[in-house]
Parts: C-alpha cells; structure tokens; sequence
C-alpha cells in the first residue's frame, strides 16, 4: 500500500491524532488535532504535549503514563487539557509507543477525544440517581423496583426494614396478598400493565398480631440499554411497588370498633336485664294477686246471703275486689314500663367475626383468669339471618359463664374451647369449658328465669342462660347443655344457616 495513502488518512482521520518524538514533543498534528486544540498544524510543531496540560491533572497520572509508555506499552486515560485560547476539555488520551527496528522507542503516537459531553451526561446521569436514590431511601413508605420477571432493581431502607420484619423477600408475600384480594382483576392489570390504585392486604406473621399494608402498583416502560437493542429498540417493563404499613391504624379502627361493640353490648343488656327483671317481678306479683282472688272467691262464697248475715260479707269482699283492682292496675302500668324488644332488621350475620369479637371483648378476663383459648372457626362463612348485637351478647353470655365455671373449679386445668362448624342447613357452636360444670338434674333448670347456681350473695339474677335461650329460639335455633360431657360444661348452640348465601 502506498504510503501517502496512510498520510492522508491519518490527516483526514474524524480522530485528533499526533506524534511525537521519545520527549513527547510534537513532530505531526492533524487536521482533528487543530480542531479539538485551537492549534494550528504549524503552530504545534515542535512543541511538547505538555503544552496540553491544564495542570490540575494529578502528577501520579502523568507518572503513571510515562510509567506505561517507556515499557513500551499503550496508555490510555483521561486528562484536563487546555485549548489555545485558554478553555478546558476532558481529553480520553490514548498513546501507544513506536518502536524502531532496534527495539527502541522512537516516537509516540497520541490520539485523543473530546469527551466533556459524554463525561457531562454521565456525570448528570449519576447525580440524577444519586438524587433519586437519596429521595427514594428517605421516602417513609417502603418502595421496590422489579423488572419483568419480579427481580429487585431498587428498593429503599423502609423495603429493606420489611425484609426483616416479614422474614422474607416482602414481594413475594405482598403480591400473592394482592392476588388474592383482587381476584381475576390482579391478572388483568398485571397483563396490561396497568396502575393499581392504594388496596390493603393483610400478612399473617405466625406467633405475632397480623400485618396491614396499604399497596400501590405503577408500571413505566425503559428502552432497552443493550446493544442488541441499538437498531431494534426493545421495551422492558417496571413495576414500581409502594407499601405503607397501616398496621397501626387498623389495629386503632378495629380498637375503636371493638369499644362500640362493647359498649352497644352493654346497653343491650342492661335493656335486656330490665326487661327480664321487671318481667320476673310481674311474674313474681302474678301468683299471690292470683292467690288473693281465689280467697276472695272463698270468702264471697262463705258469707253468701244465704250463710251470713246481711252486709258483713258484702263490705269485706268489696273491699278486697277494690284492693284487688288497683293491684292489677298496678300489675298492668308495671307490666307497661317493660321495655320492647327493639324492632331491628335482620341481616346477614357472619358467626364466625360475631365469635371472634366475643373473644376479643373478653381477651382481658380470660387473661386474668389465665385460661387458655383453643377457637376453631368455621372453615367456609357461616352466615345466619339475624340481629348481630343479640347474637354477640348470646356468645358474650356464655363466654363469660364459662370464664367464671373455670375460676369456680380452681383446677389446673383452664380451657375455653369454641367451635364453629357448618351442618347441613344450620350451624353448630360449642362452647366447651374444663369449669365446675352443671349437674345433670340441672341441665333444663338452668334456662329458666331467676335460676342461678350461684345463690344470692353474688348478685346473680339467674337471667343470662334464659336470656341466651331467647334469643336463640327467636333466631329459630336451639340450645341446649351436652348429656356425654361429665368434664366441665358443652353448651351447644344450633342456628339455621342463611338461605341463598354461600357457605362454600
Ligand atoms: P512532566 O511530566 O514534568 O515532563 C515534562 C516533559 O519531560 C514531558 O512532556 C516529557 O517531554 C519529558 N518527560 C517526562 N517524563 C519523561 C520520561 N519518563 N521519559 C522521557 N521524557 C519524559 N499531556 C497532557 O497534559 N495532555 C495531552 O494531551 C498529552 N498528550 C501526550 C501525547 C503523547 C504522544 C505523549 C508522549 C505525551 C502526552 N502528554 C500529554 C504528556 C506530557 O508529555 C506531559 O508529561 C504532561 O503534560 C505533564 O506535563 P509536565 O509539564 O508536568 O511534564
């Protein structure tokens, strides 16, 4: 090949180019050269590189290089250097050594490139991430990059603080949550990559309360950065999670909800004792007015006309009629005061929350009362047609009459076992305690009114089971005490199911 023919290109090369002697003074510059230095060709000549130099390049740098290129070996790196007319640029320097038959260096051959752009964008790209990362990281929600086959590209200190907290990568119990929450909807989204606006899920963390996040799902799309991708563009798709831990809040509305419950109950009851005491003290006046009309009765027939003598008989028996009168006119405004049974409508009522909400109200005495709970709820929803406060001071009266069957006996053994399992058509509850039981003469007993075990002293009306008995019969079920229990008490609780909703 011609060697004017390496002249010119070397000269037309897009490339600044330049060599030199073995000082590094400048024997040829070409037409890049001039352009990227300022320089003309004539005016470089016979200068040193060094003329380059912006002087805040690192002398290790330069030493490095001269280190390099006299054992004849090629350097490349950057260096600050400085134009004709006084302006920097970042110069990415290659020198590569030329050496003669002898085995010596005799020149050097230097090519360089403005890079200041390249190294601007670079060092805006890495100030970007920078920012983002620093603001991502001190974001108070957890937040989590994953790329198309769900592995983390980003996530922020909160996201690492739930990798511990849940024992795991938290995406992979957060969007199995999602799933099932959302149903088909999840996979539909998921397809088209479409946002999932804030829904909450619960994590059940085994031995420790449940976990409530609040997720959100955003997708954006990235331009594949591979080379394959230069001339083809390839979309690759993110999914941005953010998760807030709402634990406390819900732990604070299910407090708040719990309070109204309590205190519904409550009222329920102490409508429901008045009702049963003023019933039983109608009930308990009844017998001896009805006693009184009979002797009068008596006396009417003893001092008929035809056995006394006139008018004796007539003023007594007067007399009783009239305080009879008034007695059951004050029997009536009696029977008046008792307050109805309020007139809600029925729903549908879910046992197996009404049950974990009675367990919740009594979590303080079954503590104190160091029992232990075994509560095995219905497997599918069992749903009943009915009134849910009725219902809950149902499961509340039998709860706390095992609570204290169990501080009765004193024994060692302290259980509290509840049960919900779906029949057929109706429901089955048991509510199963190791207390002192109940004998078996008193197995109907006890359901009557002003019946208690307990004697006078501790101020028990004797009211609870007949009032547990009434609001099952008015939910058209049955209660009764189980015969084949000889150990503590089984009070069995059947209600119809719902018909029309699913117990599946
Ligand atoms: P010093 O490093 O102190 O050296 C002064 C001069 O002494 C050097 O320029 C060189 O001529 C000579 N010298 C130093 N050490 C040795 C050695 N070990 N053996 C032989 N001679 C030595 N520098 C830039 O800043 N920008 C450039 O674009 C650039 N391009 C270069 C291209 C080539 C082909 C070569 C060979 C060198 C290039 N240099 C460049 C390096 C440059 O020669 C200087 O080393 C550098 O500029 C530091 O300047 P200085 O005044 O501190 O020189």
């Amino acid at each position: 090949m011609p060697s004017h023919l390496f002249r010119q290109a070397v000269e037309q090369a897009a490339l600044a180019i330049s060599i030199t002697d073995a000082r590094a003074n400048i024997l040829y510059a070409n037409a890049a050269f001039a352009r990227t230095t300022g320089y003309g060709q004539d005016e470089i000549v016979g200068h040193n590189e060094s003329i380059l130099s912006y002087r805040v390049t690192p002398q290790l740098v330069y030493e490095t290089l001269w280190a390099q290129i006299q054992r004849q070996r090629p350097w490349n790196g950057l260096l600050v250097n400085k134009r004709k007319d006084g302006s920097r640029y970042l110069a990415d320097v290659t020198i590569t050594p030329v050496v003669n038959e002898d085995g010596l260096t005799s020149h050097y051959l230097g090519m360089q490139r403005d890079v200041t752009e390249v190294h601007r964008l670079e060092r805006q790209v890495q100030n970007q991430k920078t920012l983002i990362e620093s603001v991502v990281d001190s974001a108070q929600v957890a937040i989590v990059l994953l790329d198309d086959r769900e592995h983390v590209v980003l996530d922020n200190q909160e996201y690492k603080k739930l990798i511990g907290d849940l024992g795991q990568e938290p995406v992979l119990r957060l969007l199995p949550a999602l799933r099932t929450q959302m149903g088909s909807a999840f996979d539909q989204a998921y397809a088209k990559h479409l946002n999932i606006a804030a829904r909450e899920v619960c994590i059940p963390i085994s031995g420790r309360p449940d976990r409530w996040f609040s997720c959100a799902i955003s997708w954006f799309e990235e331009q594949d950065v591979g080379a394959d991708a230069f001339y083809e563009p390839m979309r690759r798709h993110y999914m941005l999670l953010t998760v807030q831990d709402i634990t406390e809040l819900k732990q604070q509305q299910e407090a708040l909800r719990i309070n109204s419950v309590r205190a519904l109950l409550a009222e329920q009851e102490r409508i429901q004792g008045l009702r049963e005491t003023l019933a039983g003290a109608v009930y308990q006046l009844e017998t001896p007015l009805n006693m009184l009309s009979t002797a009068i009765h008596l006396l009417e027939r003893r001092f008929s006309p035809t056995s006394s003598p006139a008018g004796a008989g007539d003023i007594t028996t007067s007399t009783l009629d009239e305080a009879i009168k008034k007695s059951r006119e004050a029997l009536e405004t009696l029977r008046a005061c008792i307050p109805d049974h309020a007139v809600a409508q029925q729903q549908l009522v879910s046992l197996n929350e009404i049950l974990s909400d009675v367990l919740k109200l009594a979590t303080s005495n079954l503590l104190v009362a160091g029992i232990v709970v075994d509560w095995i709820p219905c497997a599918q929803p069992a749903v009943v047609l009915g009134h849910s406060a009725q219902l809950a001071n149902l499961f509340k009266q039998l709860v706390f009459n095992a609570i204290e069957a169990v501080n009765e006996r004193r024994g060692s053994q302290r259980e509290l076992r509840i049960t919900c399992t779906p029949l057929s058509d109706y429901v089955e509850i048991l509510v199963e305690d190791s207390g002192s039981g109940i004998a078996e003469s008193l197995r109907y007993t006890v359901f009557q009114p002003f019946f208690t075990t307990k004697g006078a002293s501790k101020q028990h009306l004797g009211l609870g089971l007949a009032m547990a008995q009434e609001v099952v019969t008015r939910h058209g079920g049955t209660i009764d005490i189980d015969p084949t229990v000889h150990i503590g008490c089984r009070v069995r609780v059947q209600l119809p199911l719902a018909k029309g909703v699913s117990h599946v």
